[in-house]
């Protein structure tokens, strides 16, 4: 029977949570046993008899039930402290950030534990129970446009009234993939005028089947990888999309850029000069600034006034509305849990041949067996 161990989040800022006490009930069906850290869901409003009473065993001591895990769930990486502590054969599961974190890999291969990377689930109809990514990102489609409703000086939808016709927003959404898609149909809800630009070009139906207009702009062969992710653009294709949208941006009440590129920075879309262009009082949402940003004078966890113009870099989006971003990274874990889940020995088996651990592990016993991160990292941790 494997043991199960659930952490407080070891990042003071997290506010979100990788079990729930629903998730408890279905872990114990598996024939589990849960620890899970006192005051786990306190923030979400959980207390431990909540967590007790779905089947769960509540610990103050986390070295020692660290030391009888046989994985360990989190939304962030365990520190290493902590991984220390559990016996070898543990696998830690977390969204792990495997491109930006080269030492804590080096340490892993060194004392030999298996880590799962939540943003290396596979991008696949079987996966989409288990893919965080997704959930996460559709969350922070949502909040960008709350936080950008709530940051500027003027309302979405048309009015028509007595006192005059007050025009709808014009919202500008950069990049519309599972989060962009999410902020299109929101600031739609609200009654925006939205407009949308993907470099990948299948997007654009799905834009305008949400009410919304697709910005065309001639790239030429574009592309994307067997994954589904965008391919970079050359730096002369990158010029043409700047100078391309650069009217409409200066034309918007609000811009929310969400375009990344997996296991690489972001591309910078907008510049200080189209900035400069945009009325006083817009506001920009850049979604990936807390990765170097598609906005120039974003800056990653602030939200600042460049030229008369508020830029929002917060970064912890669905940690905005945590109970909710904590229900489904649960249902997450607790997805690819099931899917590793050796019922004849009623426990959580890492199985390297299985596709998705093909793709989401990233160390194993010593190993650096991920091929993407592996090609990343050949010379820093050989
Ligand atoms: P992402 O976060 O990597 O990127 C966000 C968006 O930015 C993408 O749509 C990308 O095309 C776009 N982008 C990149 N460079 C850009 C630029 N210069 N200008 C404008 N836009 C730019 O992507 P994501 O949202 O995680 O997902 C991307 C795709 O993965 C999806 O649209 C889909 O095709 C695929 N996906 C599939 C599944 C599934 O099948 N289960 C689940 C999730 C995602």
């Amino acid at each position: 029977m494997s043991v199960l161990v659930f952490v407080k989040e070891p990042h003071h800022l997290e506010k979100r949570c990788a079990l729930l006490p629903d998730n408890v009930k279905v872990y114990k069906k598996l024939g589990a046993t849960v620890l899970c850290e006192t005051e786990i869901g306190l923030t979400l409003g959980f207390e431990d008899q909540d967590y007790i009473d779905a089947g769960g065993e509540i610990y103050t001591d986390r070295s020692l039930a660290l030391s009888k895990a046989d994985a360990v769930l989190s939304v962030r990486p365990l520190p290493l402290a902590d991984i220390e502590k559990t016996p070898e054969t543990c696998c830690s599961i977390s969204f792990f950030d495997p491109f930006n974190n080269p030492d804590k890999i080096k340490a892993l291969l060194a004392n030999k534990r298996s880590t799962i990377s939540m943003e290396l689930i596979p991008r696949s109809t079987r996966c989409q129970k288990m893919d965080a990514l997704s959930s996460q990102a559709s969350l922070a489609g949502y909040v960008m446009v709350l936080k950008a409703m709530t940051n500027i000086n003027k309302i979405l939808p048309m009015m028509m009234t007595p006192a005059g016709t007050l025009k709808p927003a014009k919202v500008f959404i950069i990049g519309a993939g599972v989060a962009g898609l999410q902020a299109i149909a929101t600031a739609k809800r609200m009654g925006a005028n939205v407009i949308a630009y993907d470099t990948r070009p299948e997007v654009a139906q799905q834009v305008q089947s949400l009410g919304a207009k697709f910005l065309n702009i001639d790239l030429g062969e574009t592309g994307s990888t067997d994954q589904g992710y965008a391919k970079a653009l050359t730096d002369k294709q990158l010029q043409i999309q700047q100078q391309a949208q650069a009217d409409c941006i200066a034309t918007s009440d609000i811009v929310i850029t969400t375009a990344q590129l997996f296991g690489r920075k972001p591309p910078l879309l907008i510049t200080n000069d189209v900035i400069a262009r945009m009325k006083p009082g817009s506001v920009i949402v850049d979604m990936a600034a807390q990765d170097g940003g598609n906005v120039e004078a974003s800056k990653a966890g602030e939200t600042l006034i460049f030229k008369g113009v508020k830029i929002i870099g917060n970064g912890d989006w669905a940690g905005e509305v945590a109970l909710d971003a904590s229900q489904m990274y649960a249902n997450n874990l607790q997805a690819l849990v099931q899917d590793m889940w050796n019922k004849d020995l009623s426990a959580i088996e890492v199985n390297q041949e299985d596709d998705v651990l093909l793709s989401a592990l990233v160390t194993h016993k010593g190993e650096l067996v991920n091929a993407i991160i592996k090609s990343q990292y050949s010379k820093e941790v050989a």
